[in-house]
């Protein structure tokens, strides 16, 4: 693969180029993890909210559409928590 701040060519598992010595992006390089839309990880983020916005804030960089997949679904599991909080919180008041 090549170093995208210099251009050169640097060995696959390299961490820094050789050349100029700037840190390469893994990230931007390798296709082995795909950013995808992860159906367990946006049921856990409805199940768990805070688990989905955990996710959502340490993979936005890197994975953003897996990120806004399981941000959605935890602000779905909010508002569904929230709406089963006040049912059950009113519920004595109209029994
Ligand atoms: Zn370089």
């Amino acid at each position: 693969m090549y170093c995208q701040h210099c251009g050169q060519e640097v060995r696959e598992e390299a961490v820094v180029c050789i050349h100029c010595g700037c840190a390469i992006n893994v990230a931007n390089q390798s296709p082995k993890e795909e950013d995808k839309e992860d159906k367990l990880l946006a049921e856990v983020s409805f199940m768990i909210p805070i688990v989905g916005l955990i996710i959502y804030c340490t993979n936005i960089d890197e994975k953003p559409i897996m990120a806004k997949h399981c941000g959605k679904f935890a602000l779905y599991g909010f508002i569904v928590a929230v709406v089963l909080l006040l049912f059950v919180a009113f519920l004595p008041l109209i029994i």
